[in-house]
């Protein structure tokens, strides 16, 4: 039997429209409440302003957020995110093609949590774009050195996602209400398949032995992961682009790596991983490999969905921390 031709990897950043006459006149329907000035079906010309097709455009900060908003829109929004696969997205700054592509934008989805404070000066330059904070609602954790004093990457436990899920579809609702019945039903389809997810990483993570359960990382992301499924964490510097590498943090993380005989470091796709790298080596850790946190990989890469990026990381974690782990 032959194989089944590989998945089309989906581009949640930017996604294109469908049948796009169809559309065009379904979500002329919606729109006209939310514009009243749209001209008839079929008049491309006469469609909302900064809409595809007639869809109204929603912007996210990153992203992950782009991918989960994608989900629970169902291709009735176009969803656009500001940043690109592999953007820093701590302390952004949007540059003018981010405002041209934002232009006619009806909604900004961000994290919140001090993360993407950015986003203000954004929408305040697109008449001020109304802004929802998706991690509304989460039971927040610390994190010492933050400036918020709070971790802000919730988004990193499917269980907090189911949260930020639930805050899309009513942002989406309260946006276009006569698709109030599909953003439920996406919604759902998708918190479905996020408690999938759960069940599964929590198998997997159970399976580790209490003293492989230190996971050692650059930036401080994991805390909301390590709550949920019974880990600890260390890490180089709290929030990027907050705090910096110093060489009291790169000693005290060592000797910890040491003391813990932790079998491997890892780093995030969007930092620089040199110093990690070097203490990979001075220590006797091995080089565990990279995780993604703030951002997506590309359609290519291994983290082209936000739960591609789960299991990545899930994956990665397991096969550099499980016992059996074969040596580089
Ligand atoms: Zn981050």
């Amino acid at each position: 039997m032959p194989a089944a031709p590989p998945a089309r990897p989906r581009r949640p950043w930017r996604r294109r429209p469908r049948h796009r006459v169809a559309n065009a006149c379904i979500s002329a329907l919606a729109a006209a409440l939310l514009a009243p000035a749209l001209a008839a079906c079929g008049n491309q010309a006469g469609q909302a302003p900064g809409s595809a097709a007639g869809r109204p455009k929603v912007l996210t900060s990153f992203t992950v957020l782009a991918d989960m908003a994608s989900a629970v829109a169902c291709d009735r929004l176009e969803v656009v995110s500001i940043t690109r696969p592999g953007s820093q997205i701590h302390g952004y700054e949007a540059t003018p093609g981010d405002l041209r592509r934002g232009r006619g934008a009806r909604l900004l989805l961000r994290n919140g949590l001090g993360l993407d404070r950015w986003t203000d000066r954004f929408s305040s330059r697109l008449g001020r774009l109304p802004q929802v904070d998706l991690s509304e609602g989460v039971a927040t954790l610390p994190i010492e050195g933050a400036a918020s004093g709070v971790n802000p990457h919730a988004w990193m436990s499917p269980r907090a996602a189911l949260t930020y899920v639930e805050n899309i579809r009513a942002a989406f609702s309260r946006l276009d209400p006569p698709g109030a019945a599909t953003y439920r039903r996406c919604a759902d389809a998708y918190a479905a398949q996020l408690r999938q997810l759960d069940r599964e990483l929590a198998g997997r993570l159970a399976a580790l032995p209490a003293r492989h359960r230190l996971l050692v990382t650059c930036e401080g992301a994991f805390s909301y992961l390590a709550r949920d499924y019974g880990l600890q964490e260390a890490w180089l510097w709290p929030v990027n682009g907050e705090s910096e590498l110093t060489p009291q943090r790169l000693q005290r993380l060592a000797r910890t790596v040491r003391e813990r005989r932790v079998p491997a470091v890892f780093c995030e796709s969007t930092v620089d991983g040199r110093a990690q790298r070097r203490l990979a080596a001075d220590t006797g850790a091995r080089w565990g490999g990279t995780f993604h946190v703030d951002s997506l990989s590309g359609p290519e890469g291994p983290a082209p969905t936000y739960l591609a990026l789960m299991r990545h990381n899930v994956d990665t974690l397991v096969r550099g921390l499980a016992p059996a782990a074969p040596a580089r």
